[in-house]
């Protein structure tokens, strides 16, 4: 039994955790080799206006215990800190967890829209892997990025370290090899950064360069953010692994998950050497919160990367052939053509996109054990 700890937060957070957590029991119903346990744990910036605090040190030690962390979304534009900041507690556990590589996985579902009229947009399947330990959001803890008391300026440090950007090339390589073993046309990292301006990612680039001298098995190649930004927007089928800064790659993110449907079609895992926490890529969406509007795809492909991890990390193949089930029932529930989620511009919202992924998910079976 794997025990996960679930935070469904603030918004829709709760709204996508919920089916999420219908579509697991129903993927698992009959699955002998291993289930979850779920601990609930609150949190949030709700809970923070309600008690002063973002997470609760029950709920910090039961990602700690846990085998895995699903998380649904934290954060309301209208609850901030002292310091006119958001109350962003999932920058928190990435810190306490040392989450450093945000996997962001960005696949062309077939059957959902794009918004490029090119008919390559169906082979869109890259992957960017956002450096978050570091980079421009290192400075928001720290007393000499506040502002200024008299009010005249305000600057964010930034840091690149060796140590953090080994590990995340070294992790993109890892992840371009299993790719590539899965489809011979992948194997390629990409290092997105901004190394002819910002003397700390030219340090970062000079490393990306390092590690891929140590990984001759595998192309690597290099893109300025600016470039890359127009690149994902012509030519995003092109490309297979993409490590890149932090800043960057939050901002990317959410171009890049425009290109496959929406935030709600984009999940993610924030992954450490030891912690993995699984989340959708959006936010608490609070323009649509309560209204049974959300679409929650990202939270459920973020389950089934959930259930890959533990697969690999515990030499489990049934947890792997769940994701891969999972992963299937939502491509098939999409395929019909005929949910339209409300964030392309169709009618259909939490419940209808659950049951039609329940509803391919019961027209599979069992999955096939190894
Ligand atoms: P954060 O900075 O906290 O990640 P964000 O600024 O990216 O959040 P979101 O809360 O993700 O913002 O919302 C951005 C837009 O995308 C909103 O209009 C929201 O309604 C829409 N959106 C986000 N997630 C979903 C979803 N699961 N289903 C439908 N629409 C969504």
């Amino acid at each position: 039994m794997f025990e996960i700890a679930v935070l469904p937060g603030d918004g829709i957070g709760s709204e996508v955790m919920d089916a999420c957590i219908e579509v697991l029991g129903s993927l698992l119903k009959d699955q002998t080799r291993f289930g979850l346990d779920y601990i609930h744990s609150p949190g949030g910036a709700q809970y923070y206006a309600d008690n002063g605090i973002a997470l609760p040190e029950s709920t910090l030690r039961a990602c700690e215990d846990a085998d895995a962390i699903l998380f649904g979304a934290m954060g309301m534009p209208h609850i901030r800190y002292p310091n006119g900041t958001e109350v962003n507690p999932q920058l928190d556990l990435r810190k306490q967890f040392d989450l450093y590589a945000g996997v962001r996985p960005i696949r062309a579902i077939p059957g959902v829209p794009s918004v490029l009229a090119d008919s390559r947009a169906a082979q869109i399947d890259f992957v960017l892997v956002r450096e978050q330990s570091e980079g421009l959001f290192y400075g928001r803890l720290y007393p000499e990025s506040q502002p200024k008391g008299d009010d005249s300026e305000a600057f964010d440090l930034g840091r690149i370290t060796r140590k953090g950007s080994e590990r995340l090339f070294d992790f993109s390589f890892r992840l371009a090899r299993s790719r590539r073993a899965a489809n011979p046309a992948k194997g390629r990292v990409t290092c997105v950064d901004k190394a002819n301006v910002l003397s700390s990612l030219a340090f970062f680039h000079k490393i990306f360069w390092e590690r891929a001298k140590l990984n001759p098995d595998i192309v690597a190649d290099h893109c300025y953010v600016d470039a890359m930004a127009l690149n994902l927007v012509k030519r995003p089928w092109d490309y297979d692994v993409l490590p890149t800064e932090n800043q960057f790659g939050d901002i990317l993110s959410d171009l890049a998950a425009g290109l496959i449907g929406g935030l709600g079609m984009s999940p993610s895992g924030d992954i450490g050497d030891r912690y993995g926490l699984f989340q959708p890529s959006h936010g608490s969406a609070p323009d649509i919160a309560g209204q049974g509007k959300a679409n929650p795809t990202g939270m459920i492909l973020s389950a089934a990367m959930m259930l890959d991890w533990l697969g690999e990390r515990h030499g489990l193949p049934e947890a792997c052939a769940e994701a891969a089930r999972l992963k299937k029932a939502v491509d098939a529930a999409f395929a019909t053509g005929r949910i339209h989620s409300f964030e392309s511009g169709g009618k259909d919202g939490t419940q209808a996109i659950t049951a039609a992924i329940l509803g391919a998910l019961a027209r599979f079976g069992a999955a096939t054990m190894s």
